[in-house]
Parts: structure tokens; sequence; C-alpha cells
């Protein structure tokens, strides 16, 4: 959440910033601000409430000069999301600005702290708290920012990332971390700061993952200082990213959530790139070839995840049940963190998150290593939080997600976890091998398939047009689909603020058949599978009660067609693999029903991307 940039060099800092912070903006946008320095000790704040080209507008008539600036899109934790609010914040000399993601949790207390020497403070945020304390210790105990900042940290209790300018020092800037990431990009004679590489990797591909603790001096004309909170020097590598703008950008498409729609089938070839091999029916996985003593026989398996990535767990949870016969408990990260599980290490513990930074998935992962647990990630970020925290795992190599709404990390995920259950089910000996052959090649398809889907776009996007009155919408599904209820009801929540529910088709008369009448449309995905029967009987219960039926079938099922309201239809697949897509459908609906109703689909109201705060 919230997003961070900074750069310090020969260019004007300012267009620098700003695309940075555009690039970035999918973190947050409740307000955006900017701090700029020149030469001339001239250090200038300018921020507003709304979104980076609000804050462009803003400062269009004002003196934007200076090579060295630091700049923050704000997902609001505390305090509205005002342009008082809005970071940077000064200090009460007026020397420092700071930007900040993250939360200080001990804000309360130390602000008491600061208010009880006289400070007076301009915003209702935490952030401020940490600004202004950085400047009391600097003050009152005659120190050099840095060890001001390591002082301040010290005293801090929470997650940050922050870039602080001082007035009185035009060539640097003083970033740190601690459970909110921050990546140095190095230029010739000049640095950027952001909170993940995409503001960077149009100047340059050189960066630095800056590690939990670490504290970066950023000076102009020299190279990097980077220390921890006790001032001992830290080493870090120098990364290639590998990523390139066009993965960053829209590419002709209206918004970055159908960019990553109609991305799906390419994206799922370089998912499977390198590890499924069709012509020797064989899957490698590097994660478990090299962790074997680990992975092959564990007690029993603990998937965590939060939202989307919870409902690939739960695909997950039947994949790995079914092929390699081991149990699977798919929990909340955000509720595991806080309980007491019982865990050792005959454990394997799953982590999967699209930004690899997602806050209760790390603290949870955190708890199960502290336990003993053997922990795997399943991340799309490269060089984030989370690859970094777990013993092995495997990327899902999807490219940049930049809308809000996941979808092709989804499929991505649930394309991962099938390769995971399937060669772990091989080298168990759990899985048949004529299952195993037919899976892989099922998965294989998987793209083609996507791509004849994807041209039933028009037909989905006049369905859409239909149900944007609705107030409330039910999707079921059943086994493997299910979750894709579950996600399919998300989605459309997130991004066109309908009230959706998932449930598993057959809890349906246990409770919410109750809601339904003639103005609850329900989707049902009701392929032809071994629960086809019982969900076609689900469909008559709907009907019956005059709901209209958005039915996901399979290719030439007339039967539900003569009995829904509207029906789109599925490429044949192994049931396994149904979630890879029939969730195309549901994320193309939930899209045109949000862009009918004139909704912000790549930015929705009060979410972020990259949850990086409890
Ligand atoms: N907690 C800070 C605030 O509310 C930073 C939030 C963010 O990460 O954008 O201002």
């Amino acid at each position: 959440m919230c997003g961070i940039v900074g750069y310090i060099g020969k260019r004007e800092a300012y267009p620098v910033l700003i695309k940075g912070l555009k690039r970035l903006e999918y973190r947050g946008y409740d307000s955006a601000g900017v701090a700029l320095l020149n030469d001339k000790n001239n250090l200038r704040v300018y921020k507003t409430k709304g979104k980076v080209a609000d804050l462009e507008q803003y400062a269009a008539d004002k003196d934007t000069s200076g090579c060295i600036g630091i700049a923050h899109t704000r997902w609001a934790t505390h305090g509205e999301p005002n342009s008082n609010n809005a970071h940077p914040h000064m200090s009460f000399s007026g020397d420092l600005a700071i930007i900040h993601n993250g939360i200080i949790e001990n804000y309360a207390f130390l602000k008491k702290l600061l208010q009880q020497k006289g400070i007076k403070f301009n915003s209702n945020t935490d952030t401020e708290v940490l600004v202004q304390l950085i400047d009391y210790i600097r003050t009152k105990k005659k120190t050099d920012l840095l060890t001001a900042v390591r002082i301040a940290l010290r005293a801090v209790i929470g997650a940050y990332a922050i870039a602080i300018l001082d007035k009185n020092n035009p060539d640097q800037i003083i970033a740190a971390r601690k459970s909110s990431p921050l990546v140095i990009g190095i230029g010739q004679d000049e640095f950027f700061l952001g909170s993940d590489a995409s503001p960077i990797i149009e100047y340059t591909d050189k960066v630095i993952y800056l590690d939990d603790k670490d504290i970066a001096v950023i000076t102009k004309g020299k190279p990097l200082d980077i220390v921890d909170i006790n001032n001992e020097k830290t080493d870090h590598e120098v990364k290639t990213v590998d990523i390139n703008i066009s993965q960053i950008e829209k590419g002709g498409f209206p918004h970055f959530m159908l960019k990553e729609i109609f991305e799906q089938p390419d994206c799922l070839k370089d998912c499977m790139r390198g590890r499924i091999n069709v012509e020797a029916d064989n899957i490698v996985l590097s994660a478990i070839i090299d962790n074997r003593k680990h992975l092959i026989n564990p007690r029993r398996i603990i998937i965590v995840a939060c939202g989307t990535s919870w409902h690939a767990g739960l695909i997950g949870k039947l994949l790995i049940e079914d092929f390699c016969q081991i149990p699977v408990e798919v929990e909340y990260a955000s509720e595991f963190r806080y309980s007491n599980p019982v865990i050792n290490s005959q454990d394997v513990v799953i982590a999967i998150s699209q930004s690899g930074e997602t806050a209760d998935t790390l603290a949870a992962i955190e708890l199960a290593k502290k336990k003993g647990a053997f922990i795997y990630g399943i991340c799309n970020a490269i060089g984030s939080s989370i690859p970094r925290a777990t013993h092995t795992g495997s990327y899902i190599h999807v490219g940049p997600e930049i809308g809000v709404a996941s979808t092709k990390a989804f499929t991505g995920q649930v394309t991962v976890l099938a390769m995971l259950a399937l060669a772990l089910g091989k080298e168990r000996g759990t899985i048949d091998n004529m299952k195993y052959v037919k899976v892989i090649n099922a998965l294989s398809e998987i793209p083609a398939k996507m791509e004849h889907l994807l041209e039933q776009s028009d037909n989905i996007k006049d369905i859409s047009r239909i149900f944007t009155y609705a107030h409330n919408f039910l999707y079921l599904g059943r086994g493997y689909n299910y979750p894709v209820a579950l996600e399919g009801a998300l989605k459309l929540k997130e991004i066109s603020y309908i009230h959706a529910e998932g449930y598993p088709a057959a809890e349906m008369k246990h409770g919410p058949i109750a809601l339904i009448d003639e103005e609850m449309p329900v989707v049902v995905v009701a392929t032809k599978n071994i629960l086809y029967d019982k969900v076609l009987s689900n469909i008559q219960e709907i009907k019956a009660r005059h709901a209209r039926v958005i039915a996901i079938v399979s290719e030439g099922d007339d039967t539900v067609r003569n009995l829904a309201d509207a029906v789109i239809e599925l490429p044949q697949t192994e049931e396994c693999l149904e979630p890879l897509l029939a969730s195309l459908p549901l994320q193309m609906l939930a899209y045109y029903i949000a862009v009918a109703k004139g909704k912000d689909v790549d930015q929705p109201r009060n979410l972020a991307k990259s949850v990086t705060v409890e």
C-alpha cells in the first residue's frame, strides 16, 4: 500500500517523481504529494487530496525546480484522506520532509510525549509523529540526521518504508524500511527510490532491495551507504530487474484489468515454460527437486494467504489432497498469525501472495518458521519480501499485475499449485500415471482454450449490461468450482461495489435461498463434471423462485441453456483444471458490469494493491 518514489541526481526531479507516482498509483490513491529541494536549500512541499493528476494540476503553476525530491501516493490508515494528512509531512523546524508507507503502531504514545515537549502537530497521521520525533532527537541531541533516524526508529513499533529530505543537505536522501518494501535504483550518478521497481525500470535495471531495519544514506555522487539501526554496515547484492516498460503500461487497453485478463493465455505459457515438458510427460519444479526431503512426506500442508490468493489456496487444497494424499488446511493469514497453531517441523506451510509483500502473510510465515515448519512461497513479484523470507518456492511468472482486482495472478497461482500437486504426487507415487499424463496434457492446452474463451468477451459484455441494475448477486459452484464462485463474487464486489456472495451450490438451501427473488441474479458454474446433475437441480430451484441465472456451462450444453437466462460456454478440460477457465468469464462479467456502471475499475474505492499493512 502507498507508493513511494524518490530521485537524486542530475535531472529535474519533479517529472521523474510524477511519472513514478503514476506507475505506483495502484498502491493507493487517497492523496498525492511531493517534496522538492534545490541546491539553494529551498524545500517545497506540494500535496493534495485525490490522485496524481490532481497533484499535477495543483502544482502546475508552482516552482517545481530541484534535482532531489521524494513523492508519495497514500492509502490512508490514520487520519482522513484529505490534503492535510497527505504526505510529505514536515517537521516542526521546517527542515525535514518525510514520506512513509506503513503504520507506526505506538504513534499515540510518542505523539503525547512530543506534545508534552511543546511540539505542535499539523495532521492526524501516525507518519507525522515519526518526522517530529526525528527532528526532536536531532535538535535536542544535536546529532546528524542519520543518528537521529537510527534512534527514532529504535523507538518505533510498527511497519515503515520511509524517505526523508533535509533542507540543509540538498545532496542526500535518507531511506529506511521495516516490513514495507523499498527498492533503490542505481543509475549513472543518480539514484531512484521506489516501493517497487516499476518507477525505476525506465532509467536503470540495476537495483538494491533494502532489508528490514536497513537505513540507506543516498548521496549524490557517492556510493550507497547502507547501515542497520545499530550503525553496522550491511552488504547488498546489486540485482538486475527483468521487467520491461510495456509490461507496466496499458498497451492499448482501456484498463490494466482488461489487459491483464487478456494476457492470461500468454502469462500461463510463461508460468509453465521450462516446467512442463509435454513430450516427456513430465513436470520439473526446481523447488521440489532441491527440497525433496522436506516436501516429499510432510505430516500435512497448511496454506496461508489472503483474498484472491486464499481462493487459489482452496483450489490448491483440492489438487494436493487429490494427487498427493497429504492433508491440507487453508487458513486466512490474518487469522493464522494470531492463533496458536499446532505446527512442527513435519509440516509444510505454503504461503501465497501476488505482491510477495502481504503483511499478514509475512507474519504468518514468521510464526510458522518459529515453530519449525518448512515454508514454500508462491509469489509473483520477483525479489519481494516473501520469496526472501521462505525456504523455497515457485514464482508464478505472470508479469507485473497493476489492476487492483487480481486476475492473472489468480490463474498463475492455480497453475503453480496444479504443477506442484502433480510433481509432488508423482514423486510420492500417489497419482496414477495415466491421470498424471492426462492432466499435464490438459494443463498445457489451457492457454489455447483461454484464447478461445476470450473471444466471447463481446457476448459477456452484452450479458453484463442486463445486470447492472442488481444490488446483490449470488455466485454458486461446487467442488473445484466452489472457490471459483468465491473469487467471482469477490471480483464483482471489488470493482462494481455490488454486494455479492459466493457459496457452495448445495449450501444455498441452508440460508441464501431466502434472499432469492426476481431481483437477484445468480451466477452458477454448471460445467459437465461429476456434480453436474446436482448443480442442475440447484438451477431448477433458483428458477422456481424467478431469479435470473447466468450459467457457466460446458460447450454444447443445451439443458442448462434452456433453463438459464444467459449462458457462457467453456471449452472442455479436466475437472481439476476447470477453475483456470471458469474464472475468466467471471472476471470479464465483473469488469464489464463495473465499466457499465462507470466505476474506476483499476483503482476501486478504499482498496489498494499490495496490502503491506495489517
Ligand atoms: N499510515 C500512514 C498514513 O495513514 C501511511 C499510510 C500509507 O502507507 O499510505 O498516512
